[in-house]
């Protein structure tokens, strides 16, 4: 056994979970007995463990076990009391916040500040969603028949939610939180890749008194357990992170179910610095825009529209600053940049970057890599323009395509000429311009001299390719509620009416 898959038994022990990633159904690990999953460590390219897929049959146990669960959770526990113990979640996620960050700096092969700000994310999701738990109520509504008209939010029942290896504890907690706080049961399917800091956090929520079986996690793959789970009879809603491709999968098999789906997809935004900007400041947020997190971020600024009078300048800014970036070990307290974090992804970018140079496009890139991992260094790709398929897929990697511009029409075209809708920044001294690109530029979120700033009582979504619905905030209480209309008719003679609805 390498160190590395040793480090991963000693994780994996701390969180109490077992040798192998396994399945949390109502409370339990259990194993799952179809096609080997096979978890690698991206960085030292070595084996950490070997599962087997849950399939559809451990799916379907987990459906069963959170509808029975959330009838508990909304019955025995008062909304105040949902609150108190998602509060305790929140109190014993932050005391296991170090073995959490390693694990997931271990397997997603993210560095482990990066990872321990995400644990942080987490605990104040749960404590932020925690305070609602006790203010979901509804309106009176002052209808014209002399009725009395009020709304009660209910919970929909059992939410089945799909997420990424990007982020993966912070797109659980970014989900499980309001999901529970609304009253719902949840059946989470993190990615087959990177499953196991989600079952440790259901773990430890559930030893600070969450009621077993309320959330349950699915080790296993796409096509079988999470189709299984989106047919399933028990789940009311369907609530998707991941690529376009895979979305249109999920939406099309929850429509096929007559089931409401949230599809929080990729992107492809532009990050516009104009000739007024800071350049300092606009150069700093570029690199943070696209090479944090190896630009494995659906919001990652990959495409730079740059004013032409400053182009020249802002690129030579920027290769200066991606070689003082530390890349290394996810481990390494140091790093600021990690390996892509797996074998697929790293071919899919490297083809990328392949491929753009064949088209034409000039590389900026720096030289020096680790030995180990899937490396693909900070890299600025020029000479391109809006058409070329760099600039119009997402790559998911350090990867930004630089575009000069000519006026402020020319960059609102420009950032807005791709199939997505998810992100967006302008960097500029001029107010004026700035309100004006952050009304014209087609985004769910847009930055004015700033880049990737958000929080959990901020809402969090796209369009078109990058998907429908909202996360986070108050519009993420909606999203996992449905709003009941009651009708009480007080007068002494009834008010039956035919026709009131047709
Ligand atoms: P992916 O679409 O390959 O996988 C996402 C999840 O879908 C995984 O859990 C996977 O097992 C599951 N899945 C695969 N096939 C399925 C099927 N047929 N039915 C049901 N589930 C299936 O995405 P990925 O490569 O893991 O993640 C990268 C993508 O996620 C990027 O496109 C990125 O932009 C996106 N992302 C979006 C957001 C956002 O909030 N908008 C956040 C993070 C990541």
């Amino acid at each position: 056994m390498t160190d590395r898959a040793a480090l991963f038994q000693t994780l994996s022990a701390e969180l109490q979970l077992g040798p192998v990633p396994q399945s949390l159904v109502a409370g339990a690990l259990v194993s799952g007995s179809g096609d080997g999953i096979t978890l690698e460590d991206p960085y030292a390219r070595c084996i950490l463990a070997e599962y087997p897929d849950c399939e559809a049959d451990i799916a379907n146990q987990a459906c069963a076990a959170a509808a029975a669960a959330q009838q508990t959770w909304m019955t025995e526990t008062n909304a105040a009391g949902r609150g108190n113990i998602m509060q305790a979640a929140a109190t014993a996620i932050e005391r296991r916040a170090d073995t959490l960050a390693r694990m997931e700096a271990l397997v997603a092969g993210k560095p482990i500040r990066d990872c321990r700000t995400e644990v942080a994310k987490v605990v104040e999701m749960f404590r932020y969603y925690a305070g609602w738990a006790d203010k979901l109520h509804g309106q009176v509504i002052p209808v014209p028949s002399g009725h009395l008209n009020y709304t009660l939010r209910e919970p929909l029942g059992v939410v089945f939610q799909i997420t990424p290896w990007n982020a993966p504890l912070f797109t659980a907690g970014w989900q499980i939180a309001p999901a529970i706080a609304c009253g719902n049961g949840v059946v989470i399917k993190p990615s087959e890749l990177t499953p196991v800091t989600t079952i440790a956090l259901v773990k430890i929520a559930e030893k600070a008194g969450l009621p077993k079986g309320l959330v349950n996690v699915l080790a296993g793959l796409g096509p079988t357990a999470g189709q299984a789970a989106i047919a399933n009879e028990h789940v009311r809603k369907v609530v998707f992170v991941g690529s376009p491709q895979t979305g249109r999968q999920v939406a099309i098999a929850a429509g096929r179910a007559l089931k409401p789906v949230v599809l929080e997809l990729g992107g492809k935004s532009a990050n516009i610095v104009f000739d007024d900007a800071n350049l300092k400041h606009a150069a700093l947020g570029a690199q943070a825009a696209i090479f944090s997190g190896a630009g494995q971020s659906c919001v990652a600024g990959s495409r730079l529209l740059v004013h032409q009078a400053v182009h020249a300048e802002l690129l030579d800014m920027i290769s200066t600053g991606m070689n003082a970036i530390t890349l290394g070990d996810p481990l390494a307290e140091a790093t600021e940049i990690g390996p892509i974090s797996n074998a697929r992804q790293y071919a899919h970018v490297t083809g990328m970057l392949t491929a753009a140079q064949d088209q034409g496009g000039q590389v900026l890139t720096r030289k020096v890599l680790p030995d180990t991992g899937y490396f693909v260094p900070p890299t600025v790709l020029a000479g391109l323009d809006n058409t070329a398929p760099a600039a119009q897929t997402e790559i998911f990697g350090p990867v930004v395509v630089a575009i000069p511009f000519e006026t402020e029409q020319d960059a609102i075209a420009l950032a807005n000429g791709t199939s997505f809708g998810l992100a967006g920044a302008v960097w500029t001294d001029n107010v004026g311009r700035a309100h004006r690109l952050s009304q014209a530029i087609r985004a769910g979120t847009f930055w004015i001299n700033s880049y990737k700033a958000i929080h959990v009582s901020s809402p969090f979504g796209g369009s078109l390719q990058s998907g429908f619905g909202r996360s986070s905030g108050t519009d993420a209480l909606a999203e996992y509620t449905s709003p009941k209309s009651v009708w009480l008719d007080s007068g002494e003679t009834p008010k039956i009416a035919f026709g009131y609805v047709s």
